[in-house]
């Protein structure tokens, strides 16, 4: 039989694993790695911050629109960015991936180096130091990822004060754009996400590579936190349903300028999965690079629920977000 031919199920768990774990980036905090029944990682703070998030076949992604490389950089990204959004610069991650018993070894080793690509660009010294594999009809994907604080205070989504700044970095609606794209002309007649549509619409709309693999720029958390970030998040969801997410959490409401939003506000406001981190600021802290201040933070005296985002001015009654099973739904409330 060749390599190729090779699957989980022919292989086994352990064979699977030697061929893994060689591709998977370490991490500069490893004092036991890959091989023992449980790593041990440096926390030279006391504290650690600690996460997790998972991708399953289905309703987070499809293979017919991602490459295994791109599934594995989207989970560590997506794990990379909650820690960074807690002002804490990643030092690890373990990943568990339960994959059907025909699944190719060449497939988990491919999601092995999209973890690899993930780590070195976006969070350098931070590396896979365990993980599991099983056996599951659906391809599951589960992180969880620690954080140093550095001695830092974390930030959190409640400490944002009226007079702060709202700030962004990384880009909005771009992933949005990708996966609307892919929705509209990557899928047959039938409905089914088609690989080779897909890649025609991404030789044709360059946001479909950000849907595949954002950018979140994960360094920015320590530098928004060492700036004096009263809070923070990854949008996640879309920037309006995240800035309400804040505004709730601190009992403020949040009015974002839409001239600061880039040409298709509405994208912006409504799209997630860019993993940009949004963050307040007392207005006389400089903004570190690569923030720009999209909006300003108001005081909800009434504790009105209904108004927490505003755009210009007019309370946001857009959509929330992109579901993908309804399209844009919701309205702000
Ligand atoms: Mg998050």
């Amino acid at each position: 039989m060749s390599r190729d031919a090779d699957t989980v199920a022919s292989v086994g768990e352990i064979a699977t694993l030697r061929r893994i774990f060689p591709r998977l980036p370490e991490s500069s905090a490893t004092i036991v790695g890959p091989g023992d029944d449980a790593a041990v990682l440096a926390a030279p703070d006391g504290r650690y911050v600690v996460t997790t998030d998972m991708m399953i076949a289905g309703p987070d992604f499809r293979w017919a629109w991602s490459s295994p490389t791109d599934i594995g950089w989207k989970a560590a990204a997506t794990n990379l960015a909650d820690v960074a959004a807690m002002g804490a610069r990643p030092t690890g991650l373990v990943v568990a991936i339960a994959a059907p018993t025909d699944t190719p070894v060449g497939v988990l080793e491919s999601v092995a180096d999209g973890f690899r690509d993930a780590c070195e660009a976006l969070a350098p010294g931070c590396g896979v130091v365990g993980g599991d594999l099983s056996v599951s009809e659906a391809f599951t994907i589960a992180v969880t990822a620690f954080g140093d604080l550095e001695g830092r205070r974390p930030v959190l989504r409640s400490g944002a004060r009226p007079g702060d700044v709202v700030a962004v970095a990384g880009t909005l609606g771009r992933a949005a754009r990708g996966l609307r794209a892919l929705f509209a002309d990557a899928v047959d007649t039938d409905g089914t996400p088609d690989a080779r549509l897909a890649t025609d619409v991404a030789a044709r709309v360059p946001e479909v590579a950000v849907q595949r693999r954002p950018q979140p720029p994960i360094a920015a958390g320590v530098a928004a936190a060492e700036a004096g970030a009263t809070a923070m998040l990854d949008v996640s969801d879309g920037l309006a349903l995240d800035a309400s997410r804040i505004a709730e959490a601190s009992a403020v409401r949040i009015d974002l300028r839409s001239d600061a939003l880039g040409d298709d506000s509405a994208l912006a406001l409504a799209g997630g999965e860019d993993h940009a981190l949004l963050a307040c600021f007392p207005s006389d802290a400089a903004l570190p690079a690569p923030f720009r201040a999209i909006g300003v933070v108001l005081s909800n005296a009434s504790g009105e629920r209904g108004a927490l985002v505003s755009v210009d001015g007019h309370p946001y009654d857009g959509a929330l977000g992109w579901d993908p099973y309804s399209g844009w739904d919701g309205a702000a409330g």
